[in-house]
């Protein structure tokens, strides 16, 4: 960006103008966790709201179908923005619920359950599901649940000192018993961006399923699903300046046909007796009950935006940040986590310093206005992998100028010299 085009997308996001701790002006870094919101989007729920507010799919009136227009529109909008088929995309609360749903819909197939196809869906005691020691809990914990329903066996590959995936295992790791390899396409840890098409070979070598969350990904670098490979992808809104609440499946077409659905109800059915019932066609199948409408809109109009940016250019101006982020490993005590090489990671940067608790570095700088995140950000594995119990981490998006992360150094700077480390 330029610095005029940075400055009109600061001034898009209310959030940024906000003061905190006695009016220091805030630096928002803590983007991987929540983004902020540009005024395009908090617009679209409000005009939703006040214009076309009603059931969509029912309705036999005029605001009716133009809430179930909106609502189509933001599926298209997404499915466009992450190279899909609006057909492929479920709404769900969030990549959380979306990967959930998958490995429930798998558990679903496992009891026979499912259209033609779901063969492919079903686990028996002794296959085997592949994800990596990097994973946010998002995309742990359910494979774990998933496995004890089924007696699945959970493996895993590792990461190097450097919080590169250990890619070569796969090779050992991956077997013909292998079902599914799900994976983080961006850590929400290390940053690591994993090679997204040595996963989808090794899958392929096995006829496994590939889930990829996608999460850190789709916020931040141009993501094109169809070309990548994957059978799955999970994905938030509100990490891409979008609402919360709302969040996208996306599963190839014929995988989510032969899928039973996980939650049943109103609106996902086709006959329903006394008896026996059909279900609608995906994406419907998976959409029971009302609907989050209204922040469907705003992801819509969310991935429109960053579309029209240009995800090239958003990818640019993040590396810069990266470059700026990474140059905290000269502050004396702090160790950065993660890749150095900019090609290899995003504007995720998390650190320790020496002779510091996370909680105490996240209060200093909280202190001086600068936010950030502490803790073991939901990946508790990597963390053990590393050492630590927790880090604290900074983290980018479209909006994150120089200026944020030059104010984040200074700060960090005064950390060790205000617990009397140095
Ligand atoms: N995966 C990754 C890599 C994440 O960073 C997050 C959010 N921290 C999630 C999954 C879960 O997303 P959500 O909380 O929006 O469901």
């Amino acid at each position: 960006f330029t610095a005029r085009e940075l400055a009109a997308v600061r001034a898009d996001f209310p959030l940024l103008g906000r003061t905190v701790r006695g009016g220091r002006p805030l630096v928002y870094l803590d983007s991987a966790a929540t983004s902020q919101k540009p005024n395009v989007v908090l617009e679209a729920e409000v005009d939703f709201y006040e214009q076309r507010n009603a059931a969509v799919h029912r309705g036999a009136h005029q605001v009716a179908e133009e809430a179930t227009e909106a609502f189509e529109q933001a599926r298209d909008a997404v499915a466009a923005f992450v190279g899909a088929d609006p057909g492929e995309i479920v709404w769900t609360s969030g990549a959380t619920a979306a990967i959930n749903l998958v490995t429930y819909a798998l558990s679903n197939a496992s009891l026979g359950r499912g259209g033609a196809g779901a063969e492919r869906l079903r686990l028996v005691p002794g296959d085997e599901i592949v994800v990596t020691e990097a994973e946010h809990h998002a995309n742990l914990v359910p494979w774990q649940e998933l496995c004890a329903r089924t007696g699945a066996v959970l493996r895993w590959i590792g990461v190097d000192d450097d919080g590169r995936l250990d890619v070569d295992a796969l090779d050992r790791v991956v077997t013909d018993r292998t079902r599914v390899i799900a994976f983080g396409h961006v850590s929400n840890v290390t940053g690591a961006i994993a090679p997204v098409e040595t996963f989808v070979a090794a899958a392929r070598r096995v006829g496994a399923l590939t889930v990829l969350d996608a999460c850190q990904s789709v916020p931040h670098l141009p993501v094109d699903l169809h070309a990548l490979g994957v059978d799955y992808a999970a994905f938030s809104a509100h990490k891409m300046v979008g609402p919360t609440g709302v969040g996208a499946l996306y599963g190839r077409r014929e995988l989510l046909e032969a899928m039973p659905p996980v939650t049943t109800g109103g609106s996902m059915v086709e006959v329903v007796t006394m008896d026996a019932t059909t279900y609608a066609p995906p994406p419907q199948r998976f959409e029971a009950g009302t609907q989050m409408v209204a922040q469907a809109v705003g992801m819509g109009v969310a991935a429109q935006w960053l579309g029209e940016l240009g995800m090239d250019k958003v990818a640019a101006h993040e590396t810069e940040i990266a470059a700026e982020l990474l140059k905290i490993a000269d502050v004396p005590g702090v160790r950065v986590i993660g890749p150095t090489d900019l090609r290899d990671r995003i504007a995720v940067v998390s650190f320790v310093v020496d002779g510091v608790h996370a909680h105490d570095v996240g209060q200093v700088l909280d202190d001086r206005g600068v936010a950030v995140r502490v803790g073991h950000h939901c990946a508790q594995p990597l963390h053990r992998r590393f050492g630590v119990a927790a880090t604290a981490r900074a983290s980018a998006s479209v909006y994150t100028s120089v200026e944020d992360v030059v104010a984040f150094r200074e700060a960090l700077e005064g950390v060790r010299t205000f617990f009397g480390v140095d």
